[in-house]
């Protein structure tokens, strides 16, 4: 099938134009970014002029970040192509939601995908998690801004949600993994006192689950999932693609790019089965966090 991609940046570069390249599935037959492109493949620069110019092509992957995304996909649906979002699928619940009930109008797929669901340890912690009493979770989630994210001043801006933009990914493991849903019950959000979104933040959820999120991490990175059971502890570690139970070990190397493929796997049998795969419960955490969170004001923040 052949796909365009859209928002040609850093995420596209690295892991979409490589998974797409090495999938049985898809074939890139264009892109659409103001300056980005891809070698060799068709570029262009206005979506309003792509969508004229390929109704050959039926599937387009929005890779930009999230605030200006949401005219990109509705234009695509309007114009009935299956859609796929980069996470998070928009920069609020109500955006996600019209796409959700546009693409059922249009009779179009709508995949808002979240990669570290895909993360290689995700579905075996899942599946051992299956039943079991849950007495307690904490996320550890710590890495460098000014590595992972180099002058995207996007993250900052609003809608651009800060530390969320990694947090999310650790809060859609744990929707995925936990037996029973939990909500959040406090939250306390530093913000830098030139910038608009948090840099960290300490969330407290029902079922003593909690969770740390920190932009500052030099030095070792950490993207650990711990979750006390009746049976002992078992520890997601390497955002989710190391498995740790008790003292034993199921290695893995960390490496998101098997997390992209199966995201492309997953969208080539959404459109052939004619669905949709729209879970917003990662989302609702965060901005229950935005809603319940104490602000403190913190030191400025430049890259
Ligand atoms: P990015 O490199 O800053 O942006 C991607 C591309 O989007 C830009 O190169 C730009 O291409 C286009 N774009 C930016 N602002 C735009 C605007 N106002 N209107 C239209 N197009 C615009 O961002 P990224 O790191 O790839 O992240 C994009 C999304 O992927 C985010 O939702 C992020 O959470 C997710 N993601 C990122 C990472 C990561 O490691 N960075 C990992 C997983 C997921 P043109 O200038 O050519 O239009």
């Amino acid at each position: 099938m052949k796909i365009a991609l859209a928002g040609i940046g850093k995420i596209a570069t690295d892991q979409h134009v490589p998974a797409i390249a090495g999938s049985p599935d898809w074939e890139l037959a264009a892109t659409i970014s103001r300056s980005g492109s891809v070698e060799g493949v068709e570029a262009h620069h206005d979506i309003d002029a792509f969508l004229e110019a390929r109704p050959d092509i039926d599937v387009v992957s929005l890779c930009m970040p999230p605030q200006p995304r949401f005219p990109y996909a509705e234009k695509c649906l309007r114009a009935k192509r299956h859609v796929m979002l980069e996470k998070p699928p928009g920069q609020t619940l109500a955006e996600v939601h019209a796409l959700t009930a546009l693409a059922q109008e249009m009779g179009v797929t709508l995949f808002a995908t979240w990669h570290s669901r895909m993360a290689r340890a995700v579905a075996a912690a899942k599946a051992r998690l299956e039943g079991q009493e849950i007495r307690a979770a904490r996320i550890i989630w710590k890495e460098d801004v000014r590595h992972w994210h180099p002058g995207q001043d996007w993250v900052f801006e609003p809608g651009g949600m800060g530390v969320f933009d990694p947090g999310i990914n650790a809060l859609s493991i744990l929707t995925e993994i936990l037996p029973r849903p939990v909500h959040l019950t406090s939250a306390t959000l530093e913000v830098p006192e030139n910038r608009d979104t948090p840099i960290a933040a300490e969330l407290q959820f029902t079922g003593n689950v909690s969770a740390v999120f920190d932009w500052r991490q030099e030095g070792t990175q950490t993207w650990d999932i711990e979750v006390e059971t009746g049976e002992g502890l078992l520890a997601l570690r390497e955002g989710g693609n190391r498995l740790v139970l008790g003292s034993g070990e199921e290695p893995a190397e960390f490496d998101l790019t098997g997390e992209y493929p199966s995201l492309y796997a997953r969208m080539a049998e959404l459109v052939r089965s004619g669905r949709s795969d729209v879970d917003l419960s990662p989302m609702v955490h965060v901005f229950d966090a935005f809603s319940l969170g104490r602000r403190v004001s913190t030191a400025p923040f430049d890259f």
